[in-house]
């Protein structure tokens, strides 16, 4: 039992970790402006390091003086959490950023000067746009990480996952990278994979990885290959969507971590449901149909299409891989929820999901007989679900948009939902592919 003085001790130092994140905003701020009147090395590096104390410490004295059974308490009440005037601020702050980053890199120059140092000390590169994006990524899923495993800290289901995405950020999206670099190869994200990384089985970036990183380069496209074909359908038959989407995936992992905070503002509506439907398969087909575009292309050596594989792929990139995936996928966390992008644009989800729904083990399973109706599963599920309606009937939840999160388990009161890769028996037999027109659900 937390006694009244340690949780007023807390509290200061609640306040002291918002302070030090509210200089750690100015440092950031003179970098940016400063041009060459100040140093942006000292300033950046400032303040990085007093975003890290400052959000360490704000975080451990919000989430440990609470009892593992009141984390979510006051979501629905708090400004910051329930699209108040400070949600749409930090989505503007969020998504301006990637506007700036995306299209005008030039207005960060600051930031990206700041780490100079620390990008040639990694990478023995000089730093770049992309650098700064991935060294303030990895930052919020380890520190909203160690929020993570405060949050969820009964729970070793969430413990191990959250670990996870935690080891793939940092090792296979950031650290390999960048060592891959400071010794001359290509770079190359072993994490992702076709359709999501949609250019790692484009004949340029094959042509580009054979040539550039010869004996490993080849293996760089062996290993996209194999993991694209064969060990995602594998993977997926006996664990579900959920081993890539959230243990292993960038995109999952920010969203598991930093994106937490927002998983309730899903929309769980039967409209949102046929959006899904109707958006996310078409931008897999997309996907498909620029890759064979350009690979029949490159074949015919130009001449059979022109431009227009070329075209196909520029537009994919600009709308689906910049403005859907960055823009909106992690600006509007704060107002649409944290799988905005994961539930309505990737590909790879949509792949993963079509795997899960019609070949794999996975689902959760519901005790029917002990749902009180109190509607916490579909409140968190951050896909939107409506996880309770499957419980009242009893019914195994087998849905392609699942990521396997296990939230829904974690917030139920009586222990209704289990998470299970058991035999196929029992489970749900579909046999037609999905349709926008065939989604059901109780309205
Ligand atoms: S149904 Fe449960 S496990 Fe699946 S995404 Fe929703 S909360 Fe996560
Ligand atoms: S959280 Fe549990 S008890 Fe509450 S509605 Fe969902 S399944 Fe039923």
């Amino acid at each position: 039992m937390v006694t009244t003085a340690t949780n007023k001790l807390y509290l200061y130092f609640k306040y002291l970790g918002y302070t030090l994140l509210a200089i750690s905003a100015l440092c950031f701020l003179t970098t940016i402006t400063g041009g060459n009147t100040i140093n942006p090395v000292v300033w950046g590096m400032s303040g990085i390091g007093l975003l890290i104390l400052g959000g360490l410490i704000a975080i451990v004295c919000s989430r440990l003086p609470k009892h593992v059974a009141h984390q979510n308490n006051g979501l629905w009440q708090k400004d910051l959490t329930s699209r108040g005037i400070s949600a749409w601020a930090l989505g503007i702050l969020l998504t301006g950023f990637y506007i700036l980053l995306y299209w005008f890199p030039e207005t960060l120059q600051g930031l990206i000067v700041a780490l100079e140092p620390f990008s040639q000390w990694l990478r023995n590169k000089p730093s770049d746009q992309w650098f700064l994006y991935g060294t303030f990524y990895t930052l919020a899923v380890m520190l909203m990480g160690v929020y993570a495993l405060l949050k969820y800290r009964n729970n070793r289901y969430h413990l191990i996952r959250t670990c996870s995405v935690i080891f793939f950020q940092l090792g296979f999206a950031f650290i390999l990278p960048g060592l891959l670099l400071a010794f001359n190869q290509p770079e190359f994200y072993f994490s992702y994979f076709w359709p999501l990384k949609y250019d790692y089985l484009f004949p340029s970036t094959v042509g580009y990885l054979i040539d550039n990183g010869q004996a490993l380069g080849v293996f760089m496209v062996f290993w996209g290959a194999v993991l694209s074909f064969l060990a995602t359908p594998v993977l997926t038959y006996f664990y579900g969507k959920r081993w890539y989407c959230s243990w292993v995936c960038g995109c999952g992992g920010l969203a598991e971590t930093a994106g937490d905070p927002y998983r309730h503002l899903s929309d769980k509506s039967k409209k949102a449901w046929q959006w899904e439907v109707a958006i996310i398969y078409p931008i897999l087909g997309f996907v498909i149909i620029t890759t064979l575009l350009l690979w029949i292309n490159s074949w015919s050596g130009g001449s059979l299409f022109g431009d227009l594989s070329g075209g196909f792929s520029r537009s994919y990139g600009f709308f689906i891989g910049s403005i859907f995936s960055g823009v909106v996928g992690v600006g509007f966390y704060p107002i649409m929820g944290n799988r905005v992008w994961c539930r309505f644009g990737c590909p790879m989800a949509a792949y993963l999901g079509i795997l899960q729904k019609h070949f794999s083990r996975f689902r959760i399973t519901t005790n029917g007989g002990q749902c009180i109706s109190c509607g916490n599963c579909s409140t968190y599920c951050e896909m939107g679900i409506d996880v309770r309606w499957y419980a009242q009937q009893g019914e195994p939840i087998i849905r392609s948009s699942c990521v396997g999160c296990g939230i829904c388990a974690h917030v139920c009161p009586r222990g209704v939902l289990k998470l299970e890769n058991g035999p196929r028996e029992g489970r749900y037999h579909g046999t037609t592919l999905i349709e926008r027109e065939a989604v059901t659900i109780l309205s």
